[in-house]
């Protein structure tokens, strides 16, 4: 165990599907210099987003669950991240619900650039304003060069408390290091494959489906390695090689792709010594997300990398 590093702060994913793991791992947790907050959506609000399906609480509980975390000096950001939202979806009864319920520093808002998050800045100005990783995906800056991702972020930090970076970014100092790092927010497993083409599909189906009455979507895992047996496989692959996505058996990236060649794709899940390097380099907050995940993989996850690597 590493003592001597400085705070982490860890954004743990399932706040609410996952309390019954949750509430019992923060109260075992004798990990030295680790701050923790929670995050979830909500099934059946309009507002919600993100990679996976929202949750499902009767208030009663909701509000005994908050009430748990509260406790614990535990932050609860909600997941609002829709960026599909206009000014008439303002007026969502359970999303201003829960917004005032949960209205305190300590307490977060995960939105996109938008009607929404300008909402929340304007009427609830004690929330901690994160930006979802959506919007950047959206933006697809992770293919500028890095003096212009530098300044995408430079501005995008005026406005947030949090911004949260692509995945393909976690190790790219050439552009953190001309950052103010405690103001960002690293996912350390993804499950999208590396430089995924398919990012902004993934998310516009997933922000449209919230949208409709019934709520959700199929679109939780990545496409990518799907499209390689469609029309679409040489696109899809030529791409992910470009940004050497594409590894042989011994994990290398593939340059030039050879008739009937064994192919993996990389995956964007973060060793444990990778974020330990992060955060020697002055990285603070990392995110944990397994919501649809099982208790006991999103376990391995946590032990994996808050209590095994902190
Ligand atoms: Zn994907």
């Amino acid at each position: 165990m590493i003592t001597s590093l400085r705070m982490i702060h860890w954004n743990l994913s399932g706040g609410i599907v996952h309390r019954g793991l949750l509430l019992p791992f923060i109260d075992a947790l004798e990990v030295p210099n680790v701050a923790l907050s929670v995050h979830d959506g909500f099934s059946g609000l309009s507002w919600s987003a993100g990679r996976e399906r929202g949750s499902t609480i009767v208030p009663d509980t909701l509000d005994n669950v908050l009430e748990q975390y509260r406790q614990r000096d535990v932050g609860f950001n909600l997941l609002f991240s829709n960026h599909l939202l206009g000014p008439d979806d303002l007026a969502n009864a359970y999303g201003n619900r829960l917004l005032e319920k949960l209205h305190d520093e300590r307490n977060g808002v995960v939105v996109c650039d938008g009607v929404l998050a300008d909402y929340v800045r304007e009427r609830y100005p004690k929330y901690q304003l994160i930006r979802s990783v959506i919007n950047a995906y959206l933006d697809e800056v992770i293919y500028r060069p890095s003096d212009a991702i530098v300044r995408y972020f430079q501005e995008k930090v005026q406005t947030y408390d949090r911004v949260v970076v692509p995945s393909e970014l976690n190790l790219r100092f050439d552009v953190l290091d001309q950052l103010d790092k405690s103001k960002l927010e690293f996912l350390v497993n993804n499950n999208c494959f590396w430089h995924c083409p398919f990012a902004i599909k993934h998310y516009t189906q997933i922000a449209n489906g919230f949208k409709k009455p019934a709520g959700g979507s199929p679109t939780r895992i990545c496409l990518a390695q799907a499209a390689t047996s469609g029309p679409e496989r040489d696109r899809t692959l030529d791409h992910l090689r470009k940004h050497d996505a594409l590894l042989d058996e011994t994990g290398k990236p593939i340059k030039q792709i050879k008739f009937g060649q064994r192919i993996t794709f990389k995956k964007s899940w973060m060793k444990p010594a990778e974020v330990e390097l992060m955060q020697r380099e002055g990285c603070l907050h990392f995110k944990l997300q397994g919501r649809d995940c099982a208790a006991s993989a999103f376990e391995e996850a946590l032990r994996l990398f808050v209590v095994e690597y902190t």
